[in-house]
């Protein structure tokens, strides 16, 4: 689970009815228990998680899914933390983002606008039933200026909000219909996101789309691609394994190597997220790659963009060794030095000085940021964080460059 999800805990019920009455109708006699067979008291536990943890009043409709509040919650945390790694580099803008399919109870721009007061959505969905109950619930929480509802059409493009190009956007998100038969929703049912004994309540155009998720996601890689950098971060979620290498490698197949790829785990249920980038923006591998994957996933995930070379030293001697490079512009921040270079002006090589002549020839002649690099000291080590750049192996060198002098000047 999200370091930051609120529900790292199981929820305790019965406190939860206190703060929102209608609950109390399903508790168990069980010490803090609900039967989350009943479709009702599954809704009613949402409504009332969304009540007193976000101020949300949401309603949700009897044949339509019922969002489970900590695995949606997860996902949108991630998403801040790709807005934050953004900001590093862009400065804090105007946040639009995109929810694909948000459903009747448009949960993720509901979340994402509570978590974030100066987020805004552009959200779509193709079942009128679950559109008009978007509208509503998006209405009763006064967010219709925050949160623009689009319809879509099975054939048409699933990215519909990109198509208007004076619209720049930082991430798109999308849980998309996982299944691609009926039969594929019996052999492994999304009822298991709330404990092994949750019923589900998914209409079919909620659950099952052409191809299952794997095609639809792959459907959005394809289109992004025309889209490139209008926005800066496209995602989605999985709920299948195969799906995550399937996606993963049509992303390779369109030389889309700035990815990342995390999981989300909350009790049986496991979940993964791909996101990936045409800007130059790298997230922290606390955002990119799953922290402890197992073997199936860990081929799938992308290189390291956080660098931890041990060295003992301090942030002095660290700030002493940024300043002897010459032509980098280095910021001191609260708990760590931000770093940006044009070129490779640390090495001496002839081969790398060519390199660097070419790097500073930026579009129309102006030289370019071409890297940008955060650095923190603990006692054990120094650690690199990639955060802007083209080119790996230019940040590898200089994670090099700068562990050398540091060692050399103890
Ligand atoms: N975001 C909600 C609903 C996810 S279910 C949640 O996380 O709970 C998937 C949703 O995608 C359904 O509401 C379905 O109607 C919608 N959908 C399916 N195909 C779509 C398409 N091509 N464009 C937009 N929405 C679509």
């Amino acid at each position: 689970m999200h370091p930051r999800n609120i529900y790292r805990q199981t929820p305790d019920f019965r406190q939860l009815a206190v703060s929102y009455p209608p609950l109390k109708h399903f508790l168990q006699p069980h010490p803090n228990c609900i039967d989350f067979q009943d479709e009702e008291a599954q809704r009613c536990v949402t409504e009332a998680l969304l009540h007193r943890d976000f101020d949300l009043e949401v309603q949700l409709p009897r044949n339509r899914l019922c969002p489970p509040v900590p695995n949606r919650l997860n996902y949108i945390l991630w998403i801040q933390d790709i807005v934050r790694a953004c900001e590093v580099v862009a400065g804090e803008q105007a946040v639009v983002g995109v929810d694909i399919g948000t459903g009747a109870s448009a949960i993720y721009p509901l979340l994402g606008c509570r978590l974030e007061p100066s987020w805004s959505f552009v959200v779509t969905e193709l079942d009128d039933l679950s559109e008009s109950h978007a509208q509503k619930n998006v209405r009763a929480n006064n967010l219709s200026d925050r949160v623009r509802i689009m319809k879509a059409t099975a054939t048409g493009p699933i990215l519909i909000p990109l198509s208007d190009p004076s619209q720049n956007f930082y991430f798109t998100m999308c849980n998309p219909p996982f299944y691609s038969s009926t039969e594929d929703v019996v052999r492994s049912s999304e009822a298991k996101e709330f404990g092994p004994s949750a019923v589900c309540t998914g209409a079919t155009v909620e659950m099952i789309t052409e191809g299952g998720e794997s095609a639809f996601v792959r459907r959005i890689v394809e289109e992004s691609l025309v889209f490139g950098t209008r926005c800066k971060w496209y995602t989605s979620m999985l709920g299948k394994l195969s799906s995550v290498g399937e996606v993963v490698e049509s992303l390779k197949a369109n030389s889309i190597e700035n990815y990342a790829l995390t999981e989300f785990v909350q009790g049986q249920t496991r979940r993964w997220a791909v996101g990936w980038s045409f800007t130059r923006i790298r997230l922290p591998d606390t955002a990119s790659r799953v922290s402890n994957p197992n073997p199936l996933i860990q081929r799938y995930l992308p290189p390291h963009n956080t660098i931890r070379q041990p060295a003992k030293t301090d942030t002095k001697a660290l700030q002493d060794v940024l300043l002897g490079i010459s032509g980098a512009a280095i910021e001191s921040r609260s708990s760590h030095f931000l770093v940006k270079t044009i070129g490779n002006t640390w090495s001496r090589s002839a081969r790398r000085k060519q390199l660097r002549q070419m790097e500073l020839e930026g579009e129309n002649g102006v030289p370019e940021i071409i890297m940008i690099c955060s650095l923190a000291v603990t006692r054990e080590y120094v650690e690199f964080q990639w955060v802007q750049g083209k080119t790996r192996s230019l940040f590898e060198s200089f994670c090099s460059h700068v562990s050398r002098k540091i060692t050399s000047s103890r």
